[in-house]
């Protein structure tokens, strides 16, 4: 420990969303002590996280400006059916630049590294090396839980650098090509394109269960990069995803699973998009909002979390039924229209889709049509996810 000052607030993993509440804390509250407890060698894992610019509010982007590593202006789709360019910003962040950053603004011996947490309570942590640390409150920012109280599918994907030999001439990221092979359900690669010779490739893809083949998916990348007209060769960086996509379950039960009375974010405390798994918006939005609270003791921690966790539960109930939708509504080979349907409507409805803020009209558009189902059916379906009949 730097000191022998009493910790205000001990923060279990330190990896996006623990990361982003000890940055925000750091800036908003500098006189608070704040620990952060990570059992990796370095805080944020092995992570590119990218998020479109609309995802995170005006106000709130100076938390993340500091680890964004490349942006661009504009992003693309392609669909067997059609390409477009969308003309909202993207953003990747690293998680080398959240560790830098951590390293940065705590100061020396307040970021515990290689330090497993075993026991979480609201103002106390065990480690696994015995030690307990006492603290005025704690979070606890580990990753997903248990998640078996939940209705889940998986997107999976494997991401690689590529150095090409030439200059491959993308300018700017390709979040979904499903112009690939469809056989097994919904499958995309994504790109994007980290300098005039190197690309992230990534293969993706919807499915029940969360088994990952990664040698095929690397030989797919592989296969895909040839495809496109790039001599390339692999890069220093490979990172592998089991996201979880949800479609129901018993929220209450997943709270309750692990670290019982202690404040949760992240994954841990289910702050994720239900269609796409991605957390970046709600964990910025989460990590400003501790910062503003008046009083950080473990028991307010948790009673906040918990009500922003179940309003966050309860504004998903549209993305999980799109989510049962993709999954059980349209065979696999079928999945991929309901997307390319998606991505010919309007460029701000679909970065509100992605922010998770769409507007009831932004939900009616989306499921009437053809596909994926017809109004009335819609309307009903819509009213169940939002457990009140819409008149
Ligand atoms: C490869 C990959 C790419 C992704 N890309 C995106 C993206 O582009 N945009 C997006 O919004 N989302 C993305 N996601 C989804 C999601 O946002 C990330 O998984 C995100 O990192 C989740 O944040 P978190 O803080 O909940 O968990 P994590 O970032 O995984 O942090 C949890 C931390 O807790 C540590 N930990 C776990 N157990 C213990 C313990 N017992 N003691 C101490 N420390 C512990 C872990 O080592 C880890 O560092 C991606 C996920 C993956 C896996």
């Amino acid at each position: 420990m730097s000191s022998e000052r009493p910790i205000d607030i001990a923060i279990a993993g330190g990896g996006l969303a623990g990361g982003l509440i000890a940055l925000a804390l750091r800036a908003r509250r500098p006189e608070l002590r704040v620990v952060v407890i990570e059992s990796g060698a370095n805080a944020g894992g092995n992570h590119i996280w990218s998020c479109f610019e609309h995802d995170v509010a005006l106000a709130d982007r100076w938390l993340i400006e500091p680890l964004i590593v490349h942006g661009w202006g504009e992003h693309a789709v392609r669909f067997p059916s059609f390409e477009r360019n969308l003309p909202g910003g993207y953003a990747s962040l690293s998680s080398e630049r959240l560790d830098a950053a951590l390293r940065d603004a705590l100061p020396p011996g307040d970021l515990l590294l290689g330090a497993r947490v075993t026991g979480l309570m609201p103002t106390c942590v065990t480690l696994a090396d015995g030690r307990t640390l006492e603290a005025g409150g704690v979070v606890d920012c580990r990753g997903p839980g248990d998640l078996g109280a939940l209705d889940l599918g998986w997107q999976k994907f494997v991401g690689m650098s590529m150095k090409t030999d030439a200059p491959h001439g993308l300018t700017h990221p390709v979040i979904m090509d499903a112009t690939v092979d469809q056989s097994e359900g919904y499958r995309f690669v994504y790109v994007l394109p980290l300098s005039a010779s190197e690309l992230f490739i990534e293969d993706t893809y919807y499915t029940a269960g969360p088994e990952l083949a990664v040698d095929a998916l690397k030989a797919r990348i592989a296969d895909y990069a040839a495809a496109q007209g790039w001599t390339s060769t692999p890069g220093d960086r490979i990172e592998t995803g089991v996201l979880p996509v949800c479609m129901g379950g018993d929220f209450e039960r997943y709270w309750r699973a692990s670290s019982r009375g202690v404040a949760k974010a992240g994954l841990r405390g289910g702050f994720f998009h239900a269609m796409t798994g991605y957390s970046l918006p709600d964990a910025v939005r989460v990590a400003l909002h501790l910062a503003a609270m008046p009083h950080l003791s473990g028991a307010a921690l948790h009673e906040r979390t918990l009500a922003m966790a179940r309003a966050h539960w309860r504004g998903q109930a549209y993305y999980r039924l799109l989510a049962t939708m993709l999954f059980r509504a349209a065979e696999p080979a079928e999945r991929w229209r309901i997307l390319a349907r998606f991505y010919r409507l309007d460029p701000k409805l679909i970065g509100r889709f992605y922010a998770g803020r769409s507007s009831l009209i932004d939900k009616l558009r989306v499921l009437i049509g053809r596909p994926p189902v017809p109004i009335g059916r819609a309307i009903q379906a819509l009213g169940r996810a939002s457990g009140a009949p819409i008149t």
